[in-house]
């Protein structure tokens, strides 16, 4: 590792040492090297051509998608003290031709710019002009047709390397799997690039799936532990997300709503507001989050199935960037399964496609009820193998239970035989349990020999068997059939006798003990009362301080950062300056008032 990185990342930065491949990147692409870099959401991609902007001669480059977003990456930039700037479309034509001009004068380290707006002539003979140290493209996967993110433009940046063969390439991505890897190597003429591939797991994020019985009121209870922090919340409906967010809202939590189908000054106004206040919680459909480098989202929670796997590892990445204890919180039950098996059917595409998309589903089922560690399951997904169970995530945590559910599955499998294979799970749950319906006496199912001889399980328990019996297979949803259940092939074996069968438990079916003495809450590392009361006053100051420059508060000073002031309790600036996060632009900038909050508490 050259000297000159490592002093630049402690004194521009104030970190102390490069994590995972950085040192390697940064050497290779200072040294003029083309890379690929994939790297987990958090994993400290922006590093990675940062700092060999700063080495290089010339102006960084760094071409990246979402305009809305430029803005407060420069902002970070510059509140290192580093000269950045953004061109693209937000910006009027003289606050462009300064930028421009200082471009061709040398006076910038970084220049983010659109892809159109690089690809117009007029931009690339400026560059032609303009000393060039490299170029980054971010969010690399942006070049996959196959991707969400498909950008026409990416497909033309193969044009960089024709023009300007001297100049390095960094291309970046989060977005893992191999089909993707091998796209953006082609589309961006990688084919010569060092390829640096990290491990994609986020060891701060705990996973954890719950059965669905009251969605909300689980919702409510989850929040509760996250009470002040900045989170997201996926519904998988526009409705649903306007309902969300105005019930948590009544509830004094301030939740704000993002979906396609609001105006796009509203939906630009709440992302503002969650990217640049404290505590915000945003309710969204998927339409949310690309690109989102908010560093503080302490938890991502799911109140519907996601598409896939991979999706939902995407999704939940949002969670922790600042590498904090952070929650991926899913609630799942079989009408979720269901709602999207019935989507994926009633869609236009074709069979190919479908078939993938069921498949995918299945995935993504087998993930809800594994009773095994759910960061081997993920990670396993992605062809990476971790060593042990992870010890953190609910199944390592609480190891479920499983129990003998072979006569439960009987009558639940006889009940659907005998009641024609054209019921869903909830009315077959009434007739088990002997309920008086109308439905049940409209079909005079009080007759049935199944009526009434499942009252050793309340419904929830049952819920829990129906939804399992069609995870494994042993019951399929006839999804044409406004979700009746049938019987497979692999029924008999049950209902004949000849097989045994062993359910998962959930837990929390009953109360729980250690639920009643709540558990501190893993997502806020608590504090000694005295550094708690510092860590306020200095999280006021900062917020203060974020407001009059209108900036996000985390480009000022990370939570992390904060906290370990807190608890340090530095006397002079020069213990101020080994603070994590505090360079020496910071140092300059905010030292003094810093110290002045933390005296304000004493
Ligand atoms: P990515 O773009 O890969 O999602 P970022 O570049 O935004 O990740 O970095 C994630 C967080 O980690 C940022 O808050 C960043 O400041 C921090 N970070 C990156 N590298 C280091 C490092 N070497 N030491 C300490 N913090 C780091
Ligand atoms: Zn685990």
């Amino acid at each position: 590792m050259s000297d000159a990185a490592l002093a630049q990342l402690r004194h521009v930065f104030g970190y102390d040492s490069f994590r995972g491949e950085q040192a390697r990147i940064v050497d290779h692409v200072t040294g003029g090297g083309d890379a690929l870099v994939l790297m987990p959401t958090g994993g400290g991609k922006s590093l990675c051509y940062q700092l060999p902007a700063l080495l290089r001669d010339g102006t960084a480059i760094v071409i990246s998608p979402l305009i809305a977003l430029m803005q407060d990456q420069v902002e970070a930039l510059r509140q290192l003290g580093v000269r950045a700037a953004f061109l693209n479309s937000s910006q009027d034509a003289a606050e462009s031709a300064a930028t421009e001009r200082q471009l061709l004068d040398g006076a910038l380290d970084l220049v983010y710019v659109a892809p159109e707006r690089l690809l117009t002539p007029r931009f690339l003979s400026l560059l032609d002009r303009a000393p060039i140290a490299l170029f980054a493209i971010d969010e690399a996967h942006c070049v996959s047709q196959w991707g969400h993110d498909f950008r026409p433009e990416y497909r033309q940046l193969t044009m960089l390397h024709e023009r300007w063969p001297q100049v390095p390439r960094i291309a970046l991505t989060a977005t893992a799997d191999a089909p993707t890897r091998r796209e953006i190597i082609e589309r961006l003429a990688l084919e010569d690039a060092q390829q640096f591939i990290s491990s994609f797991d986020r060891p701060n994020i705990r996973y954890t799936v719950v059965q669905k019985h009251d969605s909300r009121r689980q919702l409510e209870d989850f929040l509760e532990g996250h009470a002040g922090a900045s989170g997201i919340i996926y519904c998988l409906s526009r409705r649903k997300v306007d309902a969300t967010a105005a019930a948590l809202a009544a509830r004094g939590i301030t939740a704000l709503p993002y979906h396609a189908g609001l105006d796009a000054g509203v939906r630009a106004a709440n992302q503002r507001r969650f990217l640049r206040e404290d505590g915000i919680v945003m309710v969204a459909t998927i339409a949310f989050g690309m690109g989102i480098d908010k560093p503080d989202v302490r938890f991502v929670a799911h109140m519907d199935l996601p598409k896939s796997l991979e999706g939902y590892y995407q999704e939940t990445g949002r969670a922790g960037r600042d590498g904090e204890p952070s929650e991926a919180w899913l609630a799942y039950g079989l009408g979720d399964a269901v709602l999207l098996q019935r989507m994926i059917e009633q869609s236009e595409s074709g069979e190919e496609r479908k078939r993938l998309e069921r498949s995918k589903l299945d995935t993504l089922i087998g993930y809800c009820e594994s009773t095994g560690c759910r960061r081997q399951t993920l990670l396993g997904y992605f062809g990476e193998s971790h060593p042990g169970a992870c010890g953190s995530c609910d199944n390592c945590m609480q190891p479920p239970r499983s129990w003998d559910a072979t006569v439960a599955a009987q009558k639940a499998l006889s009940c659907v035989y005998r009641s024609g294979q054209r019921f869903g799970a909830a009315h077959m749950i009434d007739v088990l349990r002997g309920a008086d319906t109308v439905k049940i006496r409209q079909h005079g199912h009080q007759s049935l020999t199944t009526y009434g001889i499942g009252t050793d399980l309340d419904a929830r328990q049952w819920r829990s068997v129906f939804r399992q019996l069609v995870a494994c297979g042993l019951l399929d949803v006839d999804v044409e059939g406004h979700g009746a259940l049938r019987l497979t092939n692999d029924s008999a074996s049950v209902l004949k006798g000849g097989r045994t069968l062993q359910l998962r438990a959930e837990p929390g079916a009953t109360p729980r003990r250690r639920d009643s003495t709540r558990r501190p809450d893993a997502s806020v590392p608590t504090l000694p009362a005295d550094a708690a009361n510092r860590f306020a006053s200095l999280r006021a100051w900062r917020g203060e301080t974020a407001r009059v420059q209108g900036v996000p508060a985390y480009v000022i000073f990370h939570d992390s950062t904060l906290r370990e002031i807190a608890l340090r309790k530095p006397r002079h600036l020069d213990d101020l300056a080994t603070v994590t996060g505090v360079g020496a632009g910071k140092l300059e900038r905010y030292g003094s008032a810093v110290m002045d909050a933390l005296a304000d508490v004493g």
